[in-house]
């Protein structure tokens, strides 16, 4: 049996209501159709209320920390108070640093760049790039995929074992997977960490817009996210936790903010004295309207109430799998099972069709905008497809003929924050 695009774009499509903003959007096929967008996991839409929320204090607009003028001291308490929301949102320990980055990619290469020397890092092969790859000072263990959850805390028990117990190491993993939007046991992957003696950092890209994250309760050490897929516009992102490494190493960027004093030297170079505090990796003028908006968005989604948004959130996953579950050229992705728990991220092949060309014919010929490719975690799609590790592609989509084993997968995904 073939299937059409047809077919499966309303499996996808017809059990959902319209996500995000309203958007009117002409078909190849002819006529307009309210453009459905299912690609939260790569960046969810902004909220009404984080667009108000600037709006409003576009009016007090002014540069922190170092101005002494009215609009300067409100926008320094501005940024101070998204820090204090934040952390609180994350219920962070009391003496965590939290500092506003670009990005979890940011966050996480500042964390790489802040090891302290010899540290060893763990990470699983099943990790987004931006987990993947930041570790590359340091002597890094890639773990296999595991097949369940329990598996994962065993390979990193045995990993862990195997390594030398004086010096530091770091765990790295993700809370809730890109591709299958499952989600990992990171409370028991900390607490085997910890047992010994390493760290944890948390990825949790794409599971603090689904759930509540709490770095107490987790006892994880750091962790780190996007404010785009939180519901707030592009451009910042969250590294919360320890401040001992945090401290101890260079900065980040080197220049204003990041510096307390610097003076010259009778040899003629200059001494720098750093700051201690999460100025140290902020330097240069922040992006205090990306704190603000990422401290909004938290605000919005706590007000909102998780419990709310994970019952409305497990519903939709739940229309969706059944829709899928109906095509049977349709294979769901995944590591861990179907009973695994999950966030709003399906990933899918169908059989027979090329996945780039399924993904461009359901936005051109029926205004659905989802994702298709390796989505940023090549080691786990070519587990999950059974592909040869020669098969090219970067984030987006390699090229496959049609009626060839799929190269890369179609991605639907979404939130009830909006
Ligand atoms: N980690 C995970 C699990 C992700 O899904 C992503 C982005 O898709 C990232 C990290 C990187 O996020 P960003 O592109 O905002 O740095």
């Amino acid at each position: 049996m073939s299937v059409s695009t047809a077919a499966a774009a309303q499996t996808v499509c017809t059990p959902l209501p319209v996500l995000g903003r309203d958007v009117t959007v002409p078909l190849v096929t002819g006529g307009e159709v309210t453009y459905a967008a299912l690609d939260y996991a790569a960046s969810a839409p902004a909220l009404q209320r984080v667009w108000d929320d600037v709006a409003a204090y576009a009016p007090y607009y002014g540069s922190v920390h170092r101005g002494a003028g009215y609009l300067s001291q409100l926008s320094t308490e501005l940024f101070e108070n998204a820090r204090r929301t934040v952390a609180g949102f994350l219920d962070c320990r009391p003496d965590d640093q939290l500092i506003f980055t670009r990005s979890t990619t940011d966050s996480l290469n500042l964390l790489a760049q802040a090891l302290p020397a010899g540290c060893q890092v763990f990470v699983f092969e099943t990790e987004h790039h931006a987990s993947l790859l930041p570790w590359k000072d340091a002597r890094v263990t890639y773990l296999d995929a595991p097949r369940t959850p329990g598996r994962a805390v065993q390979t990193l028990e045995r990993a862990l074992a195997e390594r030398d117990p004086q010096g530091p190491a770091l765990v790295c993993v993700t809370g809730a997977s890109n591709v299958t939007g499952e989600l990992w046991p990171v409370r028991e992957l900390a607490a085997a960490a910890h047992a010994h003696g390493a760290r944890i950092v948390l990825d949790a890209a794409q599971l603090a817009p689904h759930h509540p994250v709490s770095v107490r309760e987790l006892d994880v050490d750091w962790v780190a996210f996007s404010g785009h897929k939180l519901y707030a516009p592009f451009g910042s992102g969250v590294l919360a936790g320890r401040a001992d490494w945090l401290r101890a190493a260079e900065p980040y960027l080197a220049g204003g903010g990041a510096s307390r004093r610097v003076s010259r030297r009778e040899d003629g170079g200059v001494d720098v004295d750093w700051n201690d505090t999460s100025a140290r990796h902020e330097a240069g003028s922040p992006n205090v309207i990306g704190a603000y908006s990422i401290a909004s968005a938290c605000k919005a989604l706590t007000e909102a109430g998780f419990d709310t948004l994970v019952a409305r959130e497990q519903h939709l996953i739940a229309k969706v799998r059944e829709g899928l579950a109906e095509v049977p050229e349709v294979r769901v992705l995944s590591l861990f099972g179907d009973d695994a728990p999950r966030v709003g991220v399906i990933s899918f092949v169908v059989e027979g069709w090329n996945s780039s060309h399924f993904a461009a014919a359901l936005s051109a010929e029926y205004g659905i905008g989802v994702r298709d490719g390796l989505f940023c975690a090549h080691p786990l799609l070519r587990t999950l497809l059974g592909t040869s590790p020669q098969a090219q592609g970067e984030c987006g989509a390699p090229e496959a003929t049609p009626g060839e084993k799929s190269l890369n997968a179609i991605r639907v995904s979404f939130g009830a924050g909006t």
